[in-house]
């Protein structure tokens, strides 16, 4: 079953403006037989966004006419792709109650949906650990150090997979490597001790029968240009018989379907390939 099942829509505030039949259309015309639909969640009333924009997600009032969106668009290609109508909730750390609260509302229309983390609290004050260079230098000094900062984050990822969300809490983990986001302009600690962090967490994932998101779009970040999880990473999660399910992560129609012989490369047990220039 080819698959994206990471998309977002003209509905994120910080994506493009294409429209879902064009996502839909790129997906038929690269040979998708699915893709889901995954827009932010509206992050809690009570949560102030601590992006400078205040738009890291859907807004509340937007909810609805993203689902019919979805729904319409799920209609119209029926027969040609199998369309998903999801989000990617945010775990935040504190919110636990308000996150289960909007699963439950939404929870039975729900067909695939993916459970992120990208922020992080550290000393008094919420961090986004993936908006800009700047923003994971001040997450990494209120946290103390570059390790530090990853520390807190895979402590979060952790809390993430153990959460009560309820009854619809998402079973996929997002890009379980995202605070590598930055990493040539902010070293990998130890690599040792990060993939001693992953193996845990994996072992959670493991644990919870939860799968990942094979996420590519770190590919396409100037500072990453490895996929979340890295290789060694996705490897050892294979190794655990977690299964790995391909997202783009696409904010554009262009990127859907982006980097998929990464994934089949990795699926296939064959040595990585160059990264390829193509989009
Ligand atoms: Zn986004
Ligand atoms: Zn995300």
């Amino acid at each position: 079953m080819k698959i994206d099942a990471h998309v977002h829509t003209p509905f994120c505030p910080h994506g493009s403006r294409d429209r879902l039949s064009r996502y839909a259309e790129r997906g038929i015309q690269l040979g998708f037989e699915e893709l889901t639909f995954t827009e932010h969640a509206p992050l809690p009333e009570t949560f102030s966004d601590p992006v400078p924009n205040k738009d890291s997600a859907l807004p509340a009032d937007q909810v609805e006419a993203y689902i019919k969106a979805v729904q319409e668009v799920k209609k119209e290609y029926s027969g040609e792709i199998k369309i998903n109508l999801g989000f990617e909730v945010d775990y935040i750390e504190g919110f636990e109650k308000e996150t289960a609260a909007f699963l439950n509302q939404y929870g039975s229309i729900i067909d695939d949906s993916i459970l992120s983390v990208h922020f992080l609290l550290a000393g008094n004050a919420f961090h986004c650990l993936d908006f800009s260079p700047e923003g994971f230098k001040n997450l990494c000094l209120a946290a103390g150090s570059i390790s530090a900062a990853h520390s807190l984050y895979y402590r979060t990822v952790g809390k993430s997979i153990t959460a009560d969300l309820g009854d619809f809490k998402p079973k996929r983990i997002g890009h379980i490597t995202l605070v590598h986001k930055f990493q040539s302009l902010f070293p990998v600690p130890s690599a040792e001790k990060d993939l001693n962090d992953l193996d845990r967490l994996l072992d959670l994932v493991k644990e919870k029968g939860y799968e990942l998101d094979y996420n590519t779009a770190g590919l396409r970040k100037e500072y990453c240009k490895t996929p979340y999880p890295y290789r060694e990473a996705a490897e050892l999660a294979l190794k655990k018989k977690i299964p790995l399910v391909y997202g783009s992560d696409a904010h554009a129609s262009a990127d859907l379907g982006a980097d998929y012989h990464n994934y089949v490369s990795l699926i296939s047990g064959s040595p990585q390939m160059p990264e390829s220039k193509e989009k």
